[in-house]
């Protein structure tokens, strides 16, 4: 990195899925230079990565006033905690519901461990804002992904790293179609269209398939999610909520 490149101000976990692309579009439009920070946790499928680079590029592509605005790209390698998570996002296992009643795709903690990596990049290049697409509305009740607990965590890394970072969280209370419609306030049709075509979600990382709602197998947890999340917003007329 040169001396002479804009200083970061917010920095966003970015997987290349619907909720983390809404949420990197929501960061260009209010901060003056934007990184992201992607995790290698040894994933069962690459279509994850290679979504982060075509919804990156296209963002810079298509926005103008996003182009100058985007800045490097951090891949973190955890496959140590991939390892341990052992659970159907890394490992051939059916989606069922756990004894808990949380999702087989549930990776205990994964967003602590995301945040508090991204927290330590997030000093090394001066920024103060963490933005994450963690949510409270229409999701499986992960525990990591409720406010109280970001709360907690932000507490803790800033005692622990003598910082002050907000760890900022665009869609807590959305719906999956008012992520859509927020979508649509932060870039218009031409950002719905490009979360649309080139952000991954399914967790069988198929893209055979193109639906309505984008890519996917279909019957995943997270595809079903997609697709209730868009026909909801098609249904509601399309609307657009403002950043
Ligand atoms: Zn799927």
């Amino acid at each position: 990195m040169s001396s002479s490149e804009p200083a970061c101000e917010a920095v966003v976990l970015f997987s290349g899925g619907q909720d983390s692309s809404v949420c990197l579009a929501w960061a260009l439009s209010r901060y003056g230079r934007v990184e992201t920070v992607g995790f290698d946790y040894g994933q069962r499928h690459s279509v994850e990565m290679q979504a982060r680079k075509v919804v990156r590029s296209q963002l810079a592509e298509r926005f103008q006033d996003w182009k100058g605005r985007l800045g490097g790209d951090h891949i973190l390698e955890i496959r140590g905690f991939g390892a341990i998570a052992d659970t159907a996002m890394t490992a051939e296992r059916e989606f069922e519901l756990t004894d808990k009643g949380l999702p087989s795709t549930y990776v205990p903690g994964r967003n602590l461990v995301f945040l508090t990596y991204a927290a330590a990049l997030t000093d090394r290049r001066g920024a103060k804002a963490l933005v994450g697409g963690m949510c409270e509305t229409d999701y499986s009740g992960y525990p990591d992904c409720r406010r109280e607990a970001l709360d907690a965590l932000e507490r803790a890394l800033n005692l622990g790293m003598a910082q002050d970072f907000r760890i900022e969280t665009p869609l807590m209370r959305l719906t999956k179609a008012q992520t859509w419609a927020l979508a649509k306030g932060l870039g218009g049709d031409a950002l719905v269209n490009l979360i649309l075509e080139e952000s991954h979600t399914c967790y069988r990382g198929d893209r055979g398939a193109r639906h309505d709602w984008g890519y996917g197998c279909g019957d995943c947890p997270a595809c079903e999610l997609r697709a209730k999340g868009w026909n909801a917003w098609v249904e509601a007329g399309r609307p657009e909520l403002a950043p």
